[in-house]
């Protein structure tokens, strides 16, 4: 597999809460699980970036790779098994879970993450924790 290009001087405003301009000398969007395992195997040193909800991004820019995981956004419900990637926002994995008459993820409704951020940060509400 080739190797996904990077986008160069990337301002992630867009990419974490606060909306601070913060500009990565070098980021990478893998568009599925083979690119971002492909990326991984290619750098030493990353930042991995969820919905940004958690982090305070430095304005003077980033130095190190920023990988973005907001194109991993698949899920799929075979009955009981819920199989998410990374890049999923909590609050839509919440209501997919109970349109599919499934429950225990609630309490994620109202954390502005993705699951890959929940998961790392073991994000937790009303007495529940990922
Ligand atoms: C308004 C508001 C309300 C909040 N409410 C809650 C709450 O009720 N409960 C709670 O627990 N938290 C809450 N938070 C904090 C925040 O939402 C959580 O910490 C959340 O889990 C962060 O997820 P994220 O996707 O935004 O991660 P980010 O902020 O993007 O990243 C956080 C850390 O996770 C790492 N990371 C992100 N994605 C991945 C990945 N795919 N693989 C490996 N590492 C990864 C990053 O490198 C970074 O170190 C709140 C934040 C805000 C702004």
């Amino acid at each position: 597999m080739k190797t996904i290009q990077p986008e160069l001087n990337f301002n992630l405003k867009n990419f974490n809460t606060y909306k601070l301009s913060s500009i990565a000398d070098v980021a990478y969007i893998p568009n599925t699980i083979e690119e971002l395992v492909d990326v991984l195997k290619n750098l030493d040193n990353f930042v991995i970036l969820g919905a940004g909800s958690n982090v305070i991004l430095s304005t003077t820019g980033i130095k190190t790779p920023v990988i973005l995981t907001h194109k991993l956004n698949k899920i799929e419900i075979a009955e009981n098994i819920v199989s998410v990637e990374c890049g999923v926002k909590s609050a839509y994995l919440s209501k997919i879970v109970a349109e599919n008459s499934l429950s225990g993820f609630e309490f994620l409704a109202p954390i502005p993450s993705f699951i890959g951020g929940a998961i790392y940060m073991n994000a937790s509400a009303h007495g529940q924790a990922i």
